[in-house]
């Protein structure tokens, strides 16, 4: 019966995963705090996925059914591959609910990577790719982290999400990486702050044993939270050590190190 599936499903999540908490919806009304541009954009994603039906965790990443890697850098089998040309090719469909100028914009974010790293979106052709990004008009923006296998969803709300840096984001959760306060190595460069945090909301900010690619932490990163995310009385949610004022959290462009990074995990020549 319904019971026994719910606690079957539930068993099965928390076997998944000890660490990770699902973000399992939230009151709309409740107000948003943020003191500028780039938290605002933040807090517009999590605002469009308080109330996403997918399974999300950290916010925007959806759970899947393989297990959540531990890494940022994900294992191995949920990277995509790489051509002979060295070229990691990633196949990719798009709702056809999206306009021509949702489109483009999708299209421009996705070749801010061909210029600078070596991965190249494609367009799936049914018989050749069987695992590809399925980019979706759905409620919120959320992305799996790495190649789940088969299709899986990308979303990018319309009302919430279509933006440079937003798609840029949840394509590199596609990629294989985490948020970048989920760091192991966080402690050192940001305070939590958990009074601060919406009641259950603190799972969000868990700290992950991540592979970080011998790269200095990066408070530019268009991976990092905001310091008010999930905040429950516009006080900071995170802080950075050692200068409160450092700007974190911005979601215009990739940082220099969100490239990097990209072309150390896969491998990439000079793109
Ligand atoms: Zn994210």
């Amino acid at each position: 019966n319904t019971l026994t599936m719910s606690l079957s499903l539930l068993l099965w999540l928390l076997g998944l995963c000890h660490t990770c908490l699902l973000i399992d919806g939230g009151n709309q009304t409740e107000p948003e705090y943020y003191d500028n541009e780039l938290d605002s954009i933040g807090a517009r994603i999590l605002t469009a996925n308080s109330m996403a039906s997918e399974i999300l965790i950290e916010g925007d990443i959806l759970q899947t059914r393989t297990r959540i890697p531990r890494n940022a850098k994900c294992r191995d089998n949920c990277l995509w591959r790489k051509a002979s040309s060295g070229l990691v090719l990633i196949p990719y469909t798009m709702s056809n609910k999206f306009s021509r100028s949702d489109q483009d914009e999708i299209s421009r974010a996705m070749k801010s990577f061909h210029n600078r790293t070596c991965i190249r979106f494609i367009h799936q052709n049914t018989r050749e790719h069987k695992d590809y990004i399925s980019i979706k008009n759905r409620d919120g923006c959320y992305s799996s982290v790495g190649r789940s296998g088969g299709r899986q969803i990308l979303s990018l709300n319309r009302t919430g999400c279509i933006s440079y840096g937003i798609i840029q984001h949840e394509l590199i959760h596609a990629l294989g990486f985490h948020h970048e306060q989920s760091r192991s190595d966080r402690d050192q460069y940001v305070i939590i702050n958990v009074d601060n945090i919406k009641p259950g909301k603190t799972n969000n900010f868990q700290k992950r044993d991540t592979h970080n690619l011998n790269t200095p932490y990066d408070y530019s990163s268009i991976m990092h939270y905001g310091k008010h995310y999930f905040s429950q009385n516009g006080k900071n949610t995170i802080t950075p050590i050692p200068d409160a004022s450092v700007q974190i959290g911005q979601r215009k462009d990739m940082s220099e190190l969100d490239i990097h990074r990209i072309n150390l995990l896969y491998h990439c020549h000079r793109p």
